[in-house]
């Protein structure tokens, strides 16, 4: 595989990267993921837009204009022809001698990587996931897209462990997001909930997408907290995220949603973003 390292398109056996990048000692970085469809990138803006905010919100610099990272993702794409599968990038704060304050100066780390992968045709997608609820311990600025994702990890093995697929994390008695996904209800009443944007969870480029196609569709929305116990009384739940797209959740801490299968609101909204991503995909 090539991979994108400073500059340079090198095999992955070849790239290099300090044992002093601040990524590694100090989980000093931002990232995105973007999916790529039928070789092209889905949402790219969105993701370019979030990355901005990031590095702003860390005081972190742009690591070279939008029309180069998108002509740097373009061409990993097409030196290892993915058609469907994603691009992952991160920006580091670089490497400096280990000190807690950001050095001064110091030349940022910018690595992009493909990952080719069947995201469309998804197993999980088709039967619908399984989710527990698990306490929500990262910390306070879920809004960045730091690589500071130990906790998130721990999550997911905790839900593995309980013979689930994911997990959901809950504060306060409320359902943040996912491990990596936003999180949704649907009532009985067939209206949409996922918790308002905040500090508290990331705002998912899929989740401002899937919104709109809901809102196009003359679904109801309501942006809010929800309850794992009002989690239970729904008709429906799903996830959303770039690579898995609109997932549908089928149970909730052992407990079947509905009739345990994949919702139609779920399924309806996969099929409409994966349709308008495609059109809009670069
Ligand atoms: N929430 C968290 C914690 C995530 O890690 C992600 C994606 O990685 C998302 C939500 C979904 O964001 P997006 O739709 O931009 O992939």
């Amino acid at each position: 595989r090539i991979v994108y390292v400073n500059g340079e398109y090198v095999q992955e056996s070849d790239a290099k990267i300090s044992v002093f990048d601040r990524g590694f000692l100090f989980a000093d970085g931002v990232y995105e993921v973007t999916s790529v469809l039928e070789g092209k990138l889905i949402d790219f803006d969105g993701h370019l837009r979030r990355l901005r905010r990031s590095l702003v919100e860390l005081a972190m610099t742009i690591p070279c204009p939008d029309e180069e990272l998108l002509s740097i993702h373009r061409e990993l794409v097409a030196r290892n022809a993915v058609v469907e599968g994603l691009v992952y990038l991160q920006v580091t704060r670089g490497a400096a001698d280990r000190d807690f304050a950001f050095p001064k100066n110091v030349p940022q780390t910018l690595v992009l990587f493909t990952q080719a992968k069947s995201i469309v045709d998804s197993p999980l997608a088709k039967r619908g996931a399984r989710v527990v609820s698990v306490d929500d311990l990262r910390w306070g600025r879920r809004d960045i897209k730091t690589v500071q994702l130990l906790y998130p990890s721990m999550a997911k093995m905790i839900a593995q462990e309980k013979g689930a697929d994911d997990a959901w994390l809950v504060q306060d008695g409320l359902v943040t997001e996912g491990t990596s996904n936003n999180a949704y209800i649907v009532t009985q009443d067939g209206t949409i909930v996922t918790r308002d944007l905040s500090s508290d969870i990331l705002a998912g480029i899929t989740r401002a997408a899937v919104l709109k196609c809901a809102r196009e569709l003359q679904m109801k929305v309501e942006e809010r907290p929800f309850s794992i116990a009002e989690a239970l009384t729904a008709r429906e739940a799903f996830t959303t995220s770039a690579t898995g797209f609109v997932c549908p959740v089928v149970e909730i801490d052992g407990t079947a949603l509905s009739d345990g299968n994949p919702g139609a609101v779920a399924v309806r909204l996969r099929q409409a973003y994966i349709e308008e991503s495609l059109k809009a995909a670069i």
